[in-house]
């Protein structure tokens, strides 16, 4: 997400024609960016290097030669703990190509392959870059259709790619007991099948050591959130995206260093900031103008991104897993009808008592961009001052940055 990672891009480019080759100079590019980011982490031992390295530890999985799964933002991943499979989200994976400015590449294949370019690009991006074969090492394919239906036909796509049978979470949009016993019944049926496919034992030790980390480090958030909504810590724009992807895909031990180090840090001196702004929904991960709007040392600061937080009050049960999973998913609160977003995001404004706040209206995401009428609603009728922003969190040529610049100066301006 930084002029680095577009010069390495260009770099990786230049090698396309040889696409063995250009893959070995990606693997290489993110493995000594990934060492670097470790040793970051351990000397500085603070929240946000810790969250930037777990965050391009998904990534670099994909590359690394291990057994992986590939899922989407919301499937469960403690259940591939038990098969000893690293998660690897795909909209990940494509993120990773718009930081390089490499994701025409990706949008391209999928296009030639006769999908629409109004289809979300996470999703063209994702399926692109498998066509692509640029990830090699997938055993098990899953997904869940929460919060987004066109993850099931996509994701059955790339399944067969890898010649594999797609595991799928239909997840009701209702929270009740019969949604909670349907879903882990079905997570259950996931665990038999994948016992079956991969001829493995599902190793239950390991998939309660994942819970009892999970368990440890959002129980030190909600500990923390009340402090943190005070004096909030300093992220660039671009680290509340890789927190979200940390806490979804990898809540592993690394990151639960990081919810150790905010323990410490929040202790400390807190940063002061002139505004304070809520993100909604998904921000562009390619280098951009908003970036260095609202960059870790501004007098701007994006204090809460809504998908960080959606799973706070989440209390996992280690006696009864499946269920508390199956709760984990329905308990989201983009889940169900839009009335309990607006309450949820206007809780996040009033906790972390925001200036403003801005809905980034990825291109092609009805679910999210849907939303946005009423959730302005809400925002205007508690006199916070709301902004939807157009644009594409992947593809860089959709949207030129000046024109984010003078929305948001816009914005900045009118809050004061
Ligand atoms: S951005 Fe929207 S359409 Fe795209 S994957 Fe996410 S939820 Fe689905």
């Amino acid at each position: 997400m930084s002029k680095k990672s577009v010069a390495y891009g260009k770099f990786v480019r230049y090698f396309w024609k040889r696409p063995k080759l250009a893959k070995e100079i990606l693997k290489l590019g993110i493995k000594l960016e990934l060492a670097r980011r470790r040793v970051v982490a351990n000397i500085k031992n603070d929240f946000a290097s810790w969250v930037d390295s777990v965050a391009l530890s998904i990534v670099s999985s994909a590359f690394e030669g291990g057994k992986i799964a590939l899922v989407n933002l919301f499937f469960p991943v403690e259940i591939m703990a038990g098969f000893d499979l690293k998660c690897v989200s795909a909209e990940g994976l494509a993120g990773m190509l718009a930081a390089m400015h490499l994701e025409d590449l990706a949008l391209n294949r999928a296009e030639a392959m006769g999908i629409s370019k109004n289809t979300c690009s996470f999703h063209r991006a994702g399926l692109g870059l498998n066509l692509l074969k640029m990830v090699s090492n997938a055993k098990v394919v899953a997904a869940t259709n929460a919060l987004c239906d066109g993850n099931v036909p996509i994701f059955k796509t790339i399944a067969q790619i890898h010649g594999l049978d797609p595991l799928i979470v239909d997840v009701p949009r209702t929270f009740d007991q019969s949604s909670v016993h349907s879903v882990s019944q079905q997570l259950e049926g996931i665990v038999h099948e994948l016992e079956n496919e991969l001829n493995q034992s599902f190793n239950y030790s390991k998939f309660e050591e994942q819970l009892k980390i999970e368990s440890e480090i959002f129980g030190t958030l909600r500990e923390l959130y009340p402090k943190l909504c005070e004096n909030p810590v300093g992220l660039h724009l671009y680290q509340h995206v890789n927190l979200l992807y940390a806490l979804h895909v990898r809540p592993d031990v690394h990151m639960l260093k990081a919810v150790r180090a905010l323990r410490k840090q929040l202790d400390s001196n807190a940063p002061t900031f002139k505004k304070r702004f809520l993100w909604m929904h998904l921000s562009p991960y390619y280098d951009n103008v908003l970036n260095d709007i609202f960059s870790k040392d501004s007098q701007y600061s994006v204090v809460a991104s809504e998908l960080s937080w959606d799973w706070l009050n989440w209390k996992i049960d280690v006696a009864h897993p499946f269920k508390c999973l199956a709760e984990k998913i329905l308990s989201n609160p983009l889940l169900g009808d839009v009335e309990t977003r607006a309450k949820f995001a206007l809780q996040l404004a009033f906790d972390f008592k925001v200036d403003g706040v801005i809905h980034f209206n990825h291109f092609g995401c009805k679910q999210s961009s849907g939303s946005v009428e009423i959730l302005k609603n809400a925002f205007d009728e508690v006199r916070i001052p709301f902004l939807s922003l157009d644009g594409d969190c992947v593809d860089h040529t959709s949207a030129s940055s000046e024109q984010y610049k003078t929305r948001i100066q816009a914005f900045l301006e009118m809050i004061g």
